[in-house]
Formats: structure tokens, C-alpha cells, sequence
């Protein structure tokens, strides 16, 4: 299994739910939002803490925090991903159940937001801890989790295997096989086709957009990706698929630069020999992964961790278009710089989007007992993305806002939209 991911390289500028309400708060006031819908788009509706005490292959006993947390719920069952990761807390699961909320209504799915970890670090765990840790993780919250209420999906080092153990799980507490209640499964457990890719063919059907949109011709595009895991390289060969140039790529080893163009099935069979790595790849220079983030290009894709676009480094940042695959990459305090550069950011809740776009597929073909082809999941996740990029570029111009602030805009107008047409129980 492939655990490695990039170090954050920059402090944060922000906690990560205040940055993500900084964003909220820009949005809610253009809208004229009124006090009482404010308060209740920002309280998560739930917020769990569990232990995971797991006997470890040398027989000692580690207790593990486990957190999930359920924003909201109006438009639909919560979906969210799970991360294992050392680093993180609280707020940050907090802010990314947020984003889950906004995602899911900006691409138009009938989903609240959730998210979820446990703080661990995979690297250093065998397969059995993690299947433990996994397996106790999805016990103590079966009463949380279900196909018409709360589903889990990969994120951070977390992977098809794991969320086979989720199912599993599950399952046995409930006394039958249900395979909706987590999508990203493997396809023998009833996953779906293309779920793998979607994240990084989203990245690419958005920039798609946004290049068609400024009038950038593919084959004269450069593109950067940081991160070189599932989304960033799933993104480079999807770049490529289209006539881009690929002129810088990265993971937890550095930055990899070609002026030329990476040769990216190459750096594809160099991680497989590498033990995961592009450790001593050798058709490009090597750079920091700060100077990778500042090279010049058309197009930078940050596809790995949050935080890396800080206040510190935007000034520098070269690229005429951001494309963020990963969520959160960028800090609240590094937006106005970018903008007064007059850089184009096509913000992560509508750029990673396809990935919980093919987990609604997956979850429909669930329930339906019916599996669809390659071709019917990539015909519509194009469509459902074209249709949401096109969505919160019409909010960008309605209201002469980046495109980030557009898409908390369409995001909070269609939950409350929801929210109004059901009215508040209580
Ligand atoms: N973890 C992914 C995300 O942040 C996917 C979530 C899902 O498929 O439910 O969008």
C-alpha cells in the first residue's frame, strides 16, 4: 500500500475551521444572509471523539482518538472521507465536513457533508494494526454510519482495502451485506467503475473548463502538480490525454522539474520500482517542494495536503491558474494575494469534486443492484462537473467575486434553499 503523502511545508496562517468560515462569512454577507440561517450552516450538527484501543502485533495495548464529524445533513445522508494521519484535529475534520457540505451542493448531489480520522501514523503500523484500527474505528460508529445516513469513502492514506473492512464490518453488525453504507470500495465488493480515478480526471474536466473558458489551448499549457499520489498522478496523465505539458511533479521526496515535459508513464514505472517513491527519478532536476509550488507555468495543480499556498509564499506563486486538488491547499490569508495577482483559482470544493460525484455513483449502483460502464460513469461525471464549473463561473461574474467565494455562494443558496422548502423541526 502506498502511504506517502507530503509533509505540510508552511506553517498554517489560520485554524483550519476559521479559515474555512473566512470564506463563508465573505459569501454570507454578498447574500445578505440572514442571522438565524448563519448560525445554523455553521454548527455542525454532530461531533464524535472515540477510542480505539487496539492490542498491537507485539501484544501491547495503544488507544488510538478516533473523530467524526456530521456538518449537516438537510440536502441528504452525510458523505465524507476518512484520513489516517499523526497530525490531525479536530478543527481540521471540522472544516473539511464543511467543505463536504458545500461540495456535495455545488456539484448537485443529494448529500450533507461529513468527515472523519483517526490520528495514527500508517507508515509505521502493519497491515493487521490497520485492519484493527479500521475494523474498531467502524464499530464504534455503526450507530453513526448507513447508506440514508452517515457515508465514509477514502481520503488521506486511506484506500479501497480499507473501506473493503468498513463494508465488512458494518455488515456483520447488521447482520447482512451492505454495500452502500461506504463507497470506494474495491469493484469486486460492489465498488464502481472509475471511482479510482475521479478525483484527478475531475482536476483535469474543471481546468478543462477554465482553460476552455480563457481561451488556453492545451498544447501550449504547462502544468505543475504537487503531489503525486492518487489525485496528482491520475491528474498528470489525464493532463497529458489532452496535449498539456507536464513540466513539474512531486511527492513526499521533492520536486521534479522538466521545461520539456515529464515523461509521466515513466515517472509512473519509477514509483512502482521505487518502493512508491520518484526518490533518484532522473529525466527532470530536482527542487524543493516550495520551489516546485513557484516554478513558472499556465497551470498549478496543489493535489496534496492543506495549507501549502500560505500568505508566506503567494506573492511568489508564478502559475496564471490554480487548480486545487487537494482540500484546503490554500489559506484564507493567501486568497486577496493571489487575487490581486490576478490569478484564477478554481477552488478545491468544485475542483476535487469527482470524487464524491463517482461516490454517488457508486452509491446508487449500490442500491440498485445494477453496475454501469466505464464510459456511463465518465459521460456523467463530465457533465455533472462541466455543469457545476459553469454554475459558479455564472455566481463569479453575478456578483463580481473570485470563483471560491461564487462557490460558497451557489453552495450556501442551494442549501438553504433546501433548508427553507423543509422548514426548521423544532
Ligand atoms: N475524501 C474525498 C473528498 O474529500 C471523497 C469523499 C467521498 O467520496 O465521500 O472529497
Amino acid at each position: 500500500m502506498n502511504y506517502i503523502e507530503p509533509a505540510p511545508i508552511n506553517p498554517q496562517d489560520d485554524d483550519p475551521f476559521e479559515s474555512m468560515m473566512s470564506r463563508f462569512d465573505i459569501a454570507a454577507e454578498i447574500l445578505n444572509l440572514e442571522p438565524g440561517i448563519y448560525d445554523y450552516l455553521k454548527t455542525p450538527q454532530m461531533e464524535i471523539k472515540t477510542s480505539i484501543p487496539i492490542q498491537m502485533d507485539d501484544g501491547t495495548i495503544e488507544v488510538f482518538e478516533g473523530y467524526r464529524v456530521i456538518h449537516n445533513t438537510v440536502r441528504g445522508p452525510s458523505k465524507g472521507g476518512i484520513r489516517y494521519s499523526p497530525d490531525i484535529s479536530l478543527s481540521e475534520i471540522k472544516a473539511l465536513a464543511a467543505w463536504m457540505t458545500w461540495k456535495c451542493a455545488i456539484v448537485n448531489i443529494p448529500f450533507g457533508g461529513a468527515k472523519g480520522g483517526v490520528k495514527c501514523d500508517p507508515k509505521v503500523l502493519t497491515p493487521i494494526e490497520l485492519e484493527k484500527i479500521t475494523r474498531r474505528y467502524t464499530a464504534n460508529l455503526a450507530d453513526f454510519f448507513g447508506p440514508e445516513r452517515d457515508i465514509p469513502a477514502p481520503d488521506v492514506n486511506t484506500n479501497e482495502q480499507i473501506m473493503g473492512w468498513i463494508m465488512d464490518t458494518y455488515s456483520m453488525h447488521h447482520r447482512r451485506t451492505v454495500t452502500a453504507v461506504v463507497t470506494g470500495k474495491p469493484t469486486f465488493l460492489g465498488g464502481s467503475l472509475g471511482r479510482v480515478e475521479a478525483t484527478g480526471r475531475g482536476v483535469r474536466v474543471v481546468a478543462a473548463a477554465a482553460m476552455e473558458r480563457h481561451g488556453m489551448k492545451p498544447e501550449e499549457t504547462s502544468i505543475v502538480i504537487q503531489g503525486f499520489g492518487n489525485v496528482g498522478s491520475i491528474a498528470a496523465q489525464e493532463f497529458i490525454d489532452i496535449g498539456c505539458k507536464v513540466i513539474g511533479i512531486s511527492d513526499v521526496t521533492g520536486g521534479y522539474y522538466n521545461p520539456k515535459g515529464i515523461d509521466i508513464n515513466a515517472a509512473l514505472e519509477h514509483r512502482k520500482s521505487h518502493q512508491g517513491t520518484l526518490a533518484d527519478f532522473k529525466d527532470a532536476d530536482q527542487v524543493s517542494n516550495e520551489e516546485l509550488l513557484e516554478l513558472p507555468c499556465d497551470i498549478l495543480a496543489p493535489c496534496a495536503m492543506e495549507d501549502q499556498i500560505t500568505r508566506k509564499n503567494a506573492e511568489r506563486i508564478q502559475a496564471k491558474v490554480i487548480v486545487e486538488g487537494a482540500n484546503g491547499p490554500t489559506t484564507a490569508k493567501a486568497d486577496p494575494i493571489l487575487e490581486s495577482k490576478g490569478i484564477l483559482v478554481v477552488p478545491d470544493i468544485l475542483a476535487n469534486a469527482g470524487g464524491v460525484t463517482v461516490s454517488y455513483f457508486e452509491w446508487v449502483q449500490d442500491r440498485m443492484g445494477y453496475f454501469w460502464t466505464a464510459e456511463d460513469v465518465n459521460e456523467r461525471l463530465n457533465r455533472i462537473l462541466s455543469e457545476a464549473f459553469n454554475a459558479v463561473s455564472d455566481r463569479a461574474e453575478k456578483h463580481n467575486v473570485n470563483m471560491r467565494i461564487a462557490a460558497y455562494i451557489l453552495a450556501i443558496e442551494r442549501v438553504t434553499k433546501t433548508l427553507k422548502l423543509r422548514g426548521i423541526y423544532g
